[in-house]
């Protein structure tokens, strides 16, 4: 496939099932948090400002905002305000569940030639993402405070607190920031304002160990803090903003003020399924995360995972095959529900879920993995590939009262589109759409729109016991990779036993096209010969472009806080 590269680089960057339901069956007394409440988020010092927060009395909302804002001074790679994310906020006392969409949507006046050029070929990697082209208008902002609405606790200005202190006073520059600044050089250091942040005068990223303070970010969350999300899609923002954005676009389909003030964070249908006796929920279209973990899990369901266990070659094989099948629907299928009809019960429907099962043997391989046809499908439409970057974060929260957050955010590739704008680093989420418009002479699900959200794979997830109890929230970075992330650590807790961390990590293995990357150093790659003997091909040993997040109840009641252990030692300063 055309992105596998990319992927490939060393990456150091980087549930029968009714959909659109509310979730538990049962509602059982809240799980005993610890004291305050649990926090696992990517970097320490978003975690500790999430801490901060329920510290002071704040929900699991409160504490995942307070992280969200962190997160976009200490991982500026990864996430931030100037990007997009999904929510879940799940309640202990009654048991529902909402979710709350904030992706970037595309300006007004975009259209399915956007990443185009006037020979019909699409433009150049540099041209697309590294351009106002690839901007699409801010959620995240928008998702914090209607979250806030309706869950927070504590004043909207104190969320912001723990982020000031950081951008203002400065954080200490880890190796993971390091590294991730010296690989994306002509993206990170893209402008002269964030050249001046994070980059000495030799041109080369602050040394490990250096105070970096952003002031201009400071200065941008003193002004939300007082003016709340109007100081950001109000007309004198937004005008700067569009301003900024349509400065660097260097062809029609330009972003407006109209556009930034316009936007709404929106909730959406959860998207759940029974899974042995759990109860998996996960986010809907726009983003494609929700029904990939349900399609992998509803279809080895009728597989007996707890006996095979993750030593085994069977299981890893089931595990791939049941990736081609929920990734060729994904392709086909999901795309923003708000322009094109996706047919979200089908594809998680028991019955469907089942006859795409079937499809699956122990003792060989699918010759061609095709997309199914759900209960509900409309007609069938083309598509093709999307390019899958670095620029995501997972954290999940759950505060004293037992209710959960489970928040992944994404400004796409790492450093977004380097357009720096008031101290932070606007998306290049406009990159998800599928470039070209049509495949096979039909038109594909997730083209480029005025107005429309690009299909997303982002994972935040909430697993639920027999009882109702929230037993895991977790989520990844990673584009394409991240629903195998999840479910991969769904399996290793529901299926083999495993604690949360544990669970994450598990090793990684997962099909995309012809290829089959196995993480390298891990157990898989002794594997291989059973995997071929299976009629797997095309191997790539590569590490894994993985990054998760979770927490993991624990028999006693108490969260574990579960984080990638791939980047143990790279992220604490
Ligand atoms: N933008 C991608 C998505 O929404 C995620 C990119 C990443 O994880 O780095 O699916």
């Amino acid at each position: 496939m055309r992105y596998l590269p990319a992927f490939l680089a060393p990456l150091a960057l980087a549930l029968s099932g009714c959909a659109a339901t509310p979730p538990p069956a049962a509602v059982a007394a809240p799980a005993p948090a610890a004291a305050t409440g649990a926090v696992s988020a990517a970097d320490p010092r978003a975690a500790e400002a999430g801490e901060a927060i329920l510290a002071a009395g704040g929900s699991a909302t409160d504490a995942a905002i307070a992280v969200m804002l962190a997160l976009t001074v200490v991982e500026p790679q990864s996430s931030g305000i100037g990007g997009g994310g999904f929510m879940l906020r799940a309640d202990a006392g009654n048991g529902t569940l909402v979710t709350i969409d904030g992706r970037e949507t595309a300006p007004a006046a975009a259209t399915p030639n956007r990443f185009l050029g006037a020979d019909g070929k699409i433009l150049p990697r540099e041209t697309r993402v590294f351009s106002g082209l690839s901007v699409g208008v801010p959620g995240n902002l928008a998702l914090a405070a209607k979250a806030h609405s309706q869950y927070g606790k504590l004043p909207w200005a104190k969320l912001f607190e723990p982020a000031i202190v950081l951008a203002r006073d400065g954080f200490v520059m880890n190796r993971r920031l390091y590294e991730s600044l010296a690989g994306n050089k002509g993206r990170a250091d893209r402008t002269d304002a964030a050249r001046a942040i994070y980059f000495g005068a030799d041109g080369e990223p602050l040394p490990v160990g250096s105070t970096v303070k952003v002031p201009a970010l400071a200065a941008t969350f003193e002004a939300l803090a007082k003016g709340g999300p109007e100081a950001f899609y109000g007309p004198e923002s937004a005008a700067a903003l569009a301003a900024h954005v349509a400065a660097d676009t260097p062809q029609d389909g330009r972003m407006t003020a109209q556009d930034i003030a316009a936007y709404t964070a929106k909730e959406r249908p959860p998207v759940c399924i029974r899974y042995r006796v759990y109860r998996v929920c996960g986010m809907g279209p726009p983003s494609s995360g929700g029904v990939a973990v349900a399609q992998m899990l509803g279809q080895l369901e009728g597989f007996d995972l707890a006996a095979m266990g993750p030593d085994s070659p069977t299981f890893w094989h089931l595990f791939i095959e049941s990736q081609r099948l929920a990734y060729a629907d994904r392709e086909l299928y999901v795309a923003d529900s708000d322009f094109i009809e996706v047919p979200v019960e089908g594809l998680v429907d028991a019955g469907y879920m089942r006859s795409r099962a079937a499809l699956i043997s122990a003792d060989s391989t699918i010759a061609k993995a095709e997309a199914g046809v759900p209960p509900g499908a409309p007609l069938a439409r083309g598509d093709g590939p999307e390019e899958p970057e670095h620029g995501t974060t997972h954290f999940s929260v759950v505060d004293a009262g037992g209710n959960a957050v489970s928040y992944t955010s994404t400004i796409e590739g790492a450093f977004g589109s380097g357009l720096f704008h008031q101290g932070f680093y606007l998306n290049n989420e406009l990159t998800d759409f599928t470039l070209t418009p049509e495949a096979g002479g039909k038109p594909v699900a997730n083209r480029v729109e005025g107005g429309k959200r690009p299909r997303s794979s982002m994972s935040p997830t909430i697993v639920y016991d027999d009882t109702g109890r929230i037993v895991l929230v977790i989520g990844a970075a990673g584009g394409p990779t991240i629903p195998v992330t999840v479910t991969r650590a769904i399996i290793g807790v529901l299926d083999f036993g495993l604690g949360a961390q544990d669970a994450l990590a598990l090793p990684f293995a997962m099909a995309f096209g012809d290829t089959l990357l196995i993480e390298e150093g891990s157990a898989l790659v002794a594997m291989q010969d059973d995997l071929a003997a299976l009629g797997h091909k095309g191997f790539r040993i590569s590490p894994a472009p993985i990054k998760a997040n979770a927490l993991g109840l624990r028999a006693d009641g108490s969260w574990e806080v579960a984080t990638e252990p791939r980047f143990a030692g790279v992220v604490t300063p």
